[in-house]
């Protein structure tokens, strides 16, 4: 394998090309026995420089020298019924063919196992999705459908470096060019469409509200990973399904510093670190009306504390859903506790939706996201970990982080919480006075001045 890292006049004229790559010689049988991978010099400097995406970089690109590639499916070979591998084996001949919707797809046992396995669905038809976008009628991708298998290390656009998967679709593609022995249970976990059926990613279903991985609209969310808030987007390989998409700045949960510490924050209760994650909410909290009440009667003497309180809480707060960064830990499979700021730990039932006291509001706690993927977590900085081996049952260790496998339990970051109480107490202060002026001891303060909309939690 070479591999040139220059300033070639495809990476010029391609300004979105990252690297790419070719096999250069293949043996009488059509196995690749070389291969180059060039990466762009100019991508490897610079503010956008990151060093994870350029390492899922050149394995995606390796994979399509080593037989990941359009112009190899059709010298795969079979090997199944030989011993070893590589010896004696048959041409599959042609593996590609269209399924009955027109989706070009890769027929071969791995990839039907992996792909039937994923989906949770027994139907035949259900060979490895192939790109459709920009391919000529009846011609072949070298990439996975993105609508599909959204988030694979061989889809043809790669997203946040967190988001990448080394999946089993993709291994199992290496295992029926007969020219590898793949150790199938490295995969890491492809949560996007875990389960979902046969028909997950197809242009007539991504947009039926019933699959959690799509959206409508343009929204604010999570990313289907919890890792990331996100907002609802399109690309041109999701052709107009939508999903949501970390920002481009700040978007990740696990990262302390992205707590801004700003009003918003502080009203909805949020808390960034290694062990947050992203919830549909719409909590706001509700500790301002009782001091902004608490300041009132201390200065015009006006006992209308309990008065307040009992008018419709509703009407003092609203706040659209969006997606939120709070503390999680895990319980069990696909249990788990949430932590808000000043709050006690709660637990969130994966499916439904809770309240959190002293809040208004409610958080949605995700189905089948969140503690059930040992492998789904924020990047360590110190490690290049894939694929995430796990060698002991994670649930044993919820009170120990010895393993890192799940969030460890230490307590909140005092400068944190003592930060945002203060904030939260000189915000509410201001608020209280500049009420006060207006309107004596009227609870009715608007914290939020974004347009209501409602969602269904
Ligand atoms: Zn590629």
């Amino acid at each position: 394998m070479y591999l040139h890292v220059q300033a070639t006049d495809k990476c010029r004229s391609e300004p979105s090309v990252l690297a790419y790559a070719v096999h250069c010689q293949t043996d009488a049988h059509g196995r690749p026995v070389a291969g180059v991978v060039v990466i762009c010099r100019d991508r490897l400097t610079g503010a956008t420089y990151n060093h994870q995406a350029t390492v899922q970089t050149v394995i995606h690109e390796l994979f399509h020298a080593l037989g990941f590639s359009k112009h190899l499916f059709h010298t795969w070979r079979d090997c199944s019924s030989t011993s070893p591998v590589g010896a004696n084996c048959s041409p599959r001949g042609k593996v590609t063919h269209s399924d009955e919707s027109g989706q070009m797809r890769i027929y071969t046992p791995s990839v039907i196992s992996a792909l039937q396995k994923h989906l949770a669905s027994a139907d035949p038809e259900l060979g490895g999705p192939l790109e459709n976008l920009d391919v000529p009628a009846g011609r072949v991708s070298s990439h996975w459908e993105s609508r599909v298998l959204q988030g694979s290390i061989m889809a043809a656009v790669l997203g946040d470096s967190t988001t990448v998967r080394i999946d089993s679709a993709t291994l199992a593609a290496l295992q029926d060019t007969g020219w590898y022995t793949v150790n199938l249970s490295r995969a890491q976990s492809l949560v996007w469409g875990d389960g979902e059926g046969a028909t997950f990613g197809s242009l007539s279903t991504c947009q039926d509200r019933s699959s959690s991985f799509f959206c409508t609209g343009s929204g604010f969310g999570c990313h289907y990973l919890h890792l990331h808030k996100g907002e609802c987007q399109t690309d041109q390989y999701l052709e107009g399904c939508r999903v949501y998409k970390p920002f481009q700045n700040g978007s990740e949960c696990w990262k302390e510093e992205n707590g801004r510490k700003s009003a918003e924050e502080v009203w909805s209760g949020e808390i960034f670190g290694f062990d947050s994650r992203c919830f549909f909410s719409n909590l706001t909290r509700q500790v301002c009306v009782c001091v902004k009440c608490l300041i009132l009667n201390s200065l015009f003497n006006i006992n209308s504390f309990s008065l307040h309180l009992s008018q419709s809480p509703s009407l003092l707060f609203s706040s659209p859903v969006e997606g939120r960064c709070y503390r999680h830990r895990c319980t069990g499979p696909n249990g788990y506790q949430i932590q808000v700021s000043g709050s006690e730990w709660v637990d969130c039932p994966a499916g439904g939706t809770i309240q959190i006291k002293g809040y208004q509001g409610l958080v949605s706690c995700p189905d089948r996201r969140l503690c059930l993927y040992p492998d789904v977590t924020p990047p360590s900085d110190n490690v290049i970990t894939f694929p995430a081996s796990i060698t002991s049952d994670p649930y044993e260790t919820l009170t120990s982080a010895q393993n890192g496998t799940w969030a460890p339990l230490r307590p909140p970051t005092e400068l944190t919480v003592a930060t945002a109480l203060g904030i939260t107490a000189a915000v509410c202060l201001l608020a209280a006075v500049v009420v006060s002026y207006r309107k004596c001891c009227s609870c009715r303060v608007r914290i939020h001045s974004a347009p209501e909309h409602h969602s269904d939690l």
